[in-house]
């Protein structure tokens, strides 16, 4: 027996989408909103509740924003920490891959995890490395998959 060899095809690529995808579909992503005025630092991205938290307290005069944003990495809410949706630039989309080929994937591979991941390949489904990436992921929820209880008493 030979071991199996893995052609990255944009069939493979797309499957590996779709695994991705629908193990994060269960997450509630809100689009990123900034915060504006006199001085305000209209940089950090916010959800909507820490934007109007923030206008609330004085602290910026409006809230601006709830659109998709091309991001040097992932987006996350600056008070609270919770995810925003976001693409990637090009830079950002290299960034994610070299964080995904130093660090071990193991599972069980989070949502949020997926998420990223997903965002990284639908960036460039022809990259490779993102591929490869993408397709160990997407493997490894698989393998939880068929080890979840069918019947969990
Ligand atoms: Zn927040």
């Amino acid at each position: 027996m030979s071991e199996p060899t893995l052609v990255n095809t944009p069939e493979v690529s797309g499957a590996a989408l779709l695994i991705l995808t629908k193990h994060a579909s269960g997450l509630n992503v809100p689009y990123p909103h900034w915060i504006g005025g006199n001085g305000v630092d209209q940089g950090p991205s916010y959800c909507r509740p820490c934007a109007d938290a923030k206008v609330a307290a004085g602290e910026a005069e409006y809230v601006d924003g709830g659109w998709q944003q091309e991001n040097d990495g992932c987006c996350h809410c600056e008070t609270c920490g919770c995810l925003l949706e976001y693409t990637l630039t090009e830079y950002g989309a290299a960034e994610e891959i070299d964080h995904y080929l130093t660090t071990e994937l193991s599972a069980p591979v989070s949502t949020e995890e997926a998420f990223h991941i997903a965002k990284m390949l639908e960036h460039d489904e022809t990259n490779a490395d993102a591929i490869t990436i993408a397709i160990k992921a997407a493997e490894l929820i698989k393998s939880a998959a068929t080890l979840q209880p069918l019947n969990p008493a």
